[in-house]
């Protein structure tokens, strides 16, 4: 049996197994803030120790497989772990570098960060090439926060820059709930990434009840909800996991999430054409979210070989768009980042991976 990494854990774990205690801070400091890549590189730790660590334990538990990267600056990653089943990630530059007339920098690139939370997924979703693959297993904690450190790593992102994780890419991130929050607290520990939770969003199909136990951890983090129907017999046809938990169950759930006073939780409304891209869903979606401090990101459709919904048309989307705002609904529309590679998550592992 392979062995497990020693990035699984978090640092009061690590504390209990690294004796002094001390020595698990400077292990976390070489990881996250030096980005070694193997126990040798450590030096402040006693040779014995680091011996101890190799006999028993990986360091990053996954390697890039595949890089594809977008006109657009986006990069998308495959992941290899170690039982050779892949993973995708992507990074999205948000907003390019500012110089002023002489030439200093204003504002830096913000990134922000895309990552899986299992190999494939439970929930099935027939728009989805991640659903449509089945599930395989649901990543470790140190497997979830690798993707972030490599991609650091990669294009030499300095260790304090700041990032925004999202958790949109492969799996439903609630079905695999205590090594998510494992990997929030990774993530959030200023000695770990120091990502503050509020940079962090986790997106989920609307598994109401474990919405509810998301909000009792008090992680901090930001919750998306992929509701992309107003009605349940088409989010039924769209996302089986519906029949579970059904539209009302997901409002009721967010109702009481804790959210943070100056921010909103975010619908996720995936847009196709001929299917929920009218004006009466849009009236419904502004009824349903009514008394919710929300925000809507609107998303095209991107049709995948074999998929029977269409892209939607975009005077539509923004008529969409444009009724939310004038009836007092902040909406967004997603960048389509990455159009020109493989943009939804699940495209490039059904290409390039296992
Ligand atoms: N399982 C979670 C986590 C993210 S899923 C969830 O469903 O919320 C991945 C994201 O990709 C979702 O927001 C989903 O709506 C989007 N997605 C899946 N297939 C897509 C497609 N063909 N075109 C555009 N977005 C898609
Ligand atoms: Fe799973 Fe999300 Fe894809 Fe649905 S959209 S199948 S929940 S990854």
């Amino acid at each position: 049996m392979s062995k497990s990494s020693i990035l699984d854990y978090t640092k009061d774990e690590l504390s209990k197994i690294i004796k002094p205690s001390f020595r698990a801070k400077q292990l976390y400091e070489w990881v996250y803030k030096k980005y070694v890549n193997s126990f040798d590189e450590m030096k402040n730790l006693p040779l014995e120790l680091r011996e101890e660590l190799k006999n028993n334990y990986n360091l990053i538990p996954l390697k890039s497989a595949y890089i594809e990267k977008s006109k657009d600056g986006s990069k998308k990653y495959l992941f290899m772990l170690e039982d050779g089943k892949t993973v995708e990630s992507v990074l999205l530059p948000m907003k390019k570098e500012k110089y002023d007339d002489d030439g200093n920098l204003i504002h830096q690139t913000r990134y922000t960060i895309c990552i899986s939370s299992q190999v494939g997924c439970k929930i099935g979703c027939s728009f989805c090439l991640t659903g449509k693959s089945g599930f395989l297993r649901n990543l470790t904690p140190g497997e979830i926060t690798s993707q972030v450190l490599m991609i650091k790593k990669d294009n030499n992102i300095a260790e304090n820059r700041r990032v925004n994780i999202v958790f949109m890419g492969m799996g439903e991130p609630l079905d695999n709930l205590e090594n998510v929050k494992k990997a929030v607290e990774i993530f959030s520990d200023p000695l770990g990434l120091a990502i503050s939770p509020r940079r962090q969003t986790i997106s989920t199909s609307g598994l109401s009840s474990q919405i509810k136990k998301l909000g009792e951890m008090n992680l901090g983090v930001l919750l998306a909800i992929s509701l992309h129907a107003v009605d349940d017999e088409l989010r039924e046809q769209l996302m089986p996991i519906n029949k579970a938990y059904n539209i009302e169950s997901i409002i009721n759930a967010v109702k009481e999430f804790p959210v943070d006073a100056r921010k909103r939780v975010m619908f996720e409304y995936l847009v196709i054409k001929d299917l929920n891209d009218d004006i009466k869903s849009a009236k419904k979606l502004v009824k349903l979210l009514h008394g919710i401090k929300a925000k809507v990101n609107l998303i095209f459709f991107n049709p995948h070989e074999g998929s029977e919904y269409k892209r939607p048309e975009v005077k539509d989307v923004l008529g969409f768009q444009d009724y939310l705002i004038k009836h007092g609904v902040l909406c967004t529309i997603r960048e389509s980042k990455g159009l020109d590679i493989s943009a939804a998550c699940g495209q490039l592992k059904d290409r390039k991976g296992k």
